[in-house]
């Protein structure tokens, strides 16, 4: 035995200090055997409420409802409500707070601190940071949890292999404490973005932006934080490489985004290019043709096919250039020429003029 403790304690040490992602799986935690989960018995009573689309006017809608459920929260004496929000600094210290209020006022204000994290973990860290005090409150049955990640807060009912799983485990062992403890108790959480800047929010909201907290040294980093790094480096290594490389072409030509910023490649949300151009086939071949150079007109030609014809129809240019189509050519409305680099602008350019860059017409 001392031999075993011996031997254990510099292998701890060593991956203690190697390792440096925090522990966050435990698949055998009793919460999560068939039979004894959350969503197997208090489904019923844990409701989430979100807008039904991310349109304006049902989001207007949410709030009028929110309002309506913030003032039934403060006027039982069996209710109260929970408003959390988190931020997450450059220094990459995660800011999670909560108020607690109960006959329309703070009865208490929490505040925690955590690094290496990322925004749904530090969100789920602000919902147990109001929540599990406020379960404590006696003679309390329903408490409303207002909160900008209604993904983060399913994750109480979840019960699957996850890389939050340590950290919701926390959290859904008090709520299933507090929900067997008495057949009223109730939970509903409510959706509520900090861009709807709803008062109480934005206190909370205000209260996480104006906290500091230096960064203590060193500290392991949540699974999630450090796949979102690696794949953050991965995007970064490969955008360097888009930037640099001749293999798009000598004559790819960079946009902006609406902010002005050079487009560079990702992998998220359908891409940096497709969804400004659309999924129109013959938009999409013609943007295409546009951005690389490889279309018909009298530049490709120059290059690849020098016995071909090289001028515009025109009869204005010697050599048809891409610059020449869409800055000076009379073939198009001029009106319909791009005044900036603006991907949406040669978009527009293309959707005005079907016979640009177009095989069917050179
Ligand atoms: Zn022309």
């Amino acid at each position: 035995m001392k031999q075993q403790a011996n031997l254990k304690s510099p292998i701890k040490d060593v991956n203690e200090r190697l390792n440096s992602v925090r522990n966050c799986f435990n698949p055998l935690h009793p919460l999560f055997t068939p039979g004894s989960q959350i969503v197997d018995h208090f489904s019923s009573r844990i409701s989430f409420h979100s807008p039904s689309s991310s349109s304006d006017e049902n989001l207007y809608q949410h709030l009028q409802s929110l309002n309506l459920a913030f003032r039934s929260s403060q006027v039982n004496h069996n209710s109260t409500a929970v408003i959390a929000d988190r931020g997450i600094k450059k220094s990459h210290v995660a800011t999670a707070a909560a108020h607690i209020w109960a006959d329309n006022s703070v009865i208490k204000q929490l505040r925690v601190h955590s690094l290496d994290v990322t925004s749904i973990e530090a969100e789920l860290m602000a919902i147990c940071t109001g929540l599990i005090p406020a379960m404590e409150i006696d003679n309390i049955h329903d408490i409303t949890v207002i909160t900008d990640s209604i993904t983060a807060a399913r994750k109480i009912l979840e019960s699957k292999v996850d890389p939050l799983q340590n950290m919701f485990i926390l959290l859904a062992a008090a709520v299933k404490m507090f929900l067997s403890k008495d057949g009223r108790n109730k939970i509903r959480f409510w959706y509520c973005p900090s861009r709807a800047e709803w008062p109480r929010h934005k206190l909370v909201d205000n209260q996480v932006k104006a906290s500091s907290c230096a960064p203590t040294f060193p500290s392991k980093e949540s699974h999630l934080f450090s796949k979102k790094k690696e794949c953050d480096n991965t995007l970064c290594e490969w955008q360097m490489h888009f930037a640099n490389s001749l293999k798009k072409g000598h004559y790819f030509l960079n946009f902006e985004d609406e902010k002005g910023i050079i487009i560079k490649p990702t992998y998220a949300k359908e891409g940096s290019w497709l969804p400004v151009i659309g999924f129109t086939n013959s938009l999409c071949a013609r943007f295409t043709c546009m951005t690389t150079g490889h279309a018909p007109i009298g530049e490709y030609r120059q290059r690849f096919f020098p016995q071909l014809p090289t001028s515009c129809p025109c009869g204005k240019a010697k050599v048809q250039t891409r610059e020449h189509i869409v800055m000076e050519c009379d073939r198009h409305d001029p009106s319909t020429r791009p005044c900036n680099t603006i991907i949406n602008s040669f978009v527009h350019f293309l959707a005005d003029n079907p016979e640009a860059f177009s095989f069917d017409n050179g």
